[in-house]
């Protein structure tokens, strides 16, 4: 699979931490360092594999075909902006527990540069078309909000992650 760019989405906590986090649906995998990003790249590791309780004989390279695993990428701006408003909204709605530090996340959208193995179906359906992926950098970010946290964010990510970042949500154009 050659290289290509994507869109993806974080979770961000402005005030609480200059990581960025996965948005992981599942309470059970939301924690482990799986959905954790603190560099620019990150290498797909399937849940199953991190997990002794879930391991049995299943251990696999992430992505893989018959799991849900691997770094979500979606192609598309205009999906990526469906799903952003989908997450948006979760995170309004959804008790604070559902999240780290106990506090509703900003919702984060990015560029990553996609490369290794690329799996172009979840197992399950989704809302947009996405792929899971086995390696992503983060080539570009944007921040939406206001206030000086957002400003002290933007200054962290960019300095963790050595990309731009952008206050707002992406243009059509870009
Ligand atoms: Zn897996």
């Amino acid at each position: 699979m050659t290289r290509q760019l994507a869109w993806r989405l974080w979770h961000a906590y402005p005030g609480h931490s200059d990581e960025l986090f996965s948005p992981m649906r599942s309470k059970a995998v939301k924690d482990m360092p799986i959905a954790r990003w603190s560099k620019a790249s990150k290498h797909a590791e399937c849940a199953i594999n991190a997990n002794p309780h879930l391991q049995w004989n299943r251990h696999h390279e992430a992505p893989f075909e018959n799991c849900a695993c691997g770094i979500g990428a979606i192609p598309e701006l205009s999906d990526v902006m469906t799903r952003y408003a989908l997450l948006c909204s979760f995170a309004e709605k959804r008790t604070v527990d559902r999240f780290h530090f106990n506090t509703r996340p900003l919702v984060v959208v990015g560029t990553i540069r996609v490369s290794g193995k690329v799996i172009d179906r979840l197992p399950h359906n989704t809302d947009v078309p996405e792929l899971r992926v086995q390696y992503a950098r983060i080539r570009e970010l944007w921040l939406p909000g206001v206030g000086a946290d957002i400003e002290q964010l933007k200054d962290a990510l960019a300095l963790r992650f050595r990309v731009p970042v952008h206050l707002g949500i992406p243009q059509e154009s870009a």
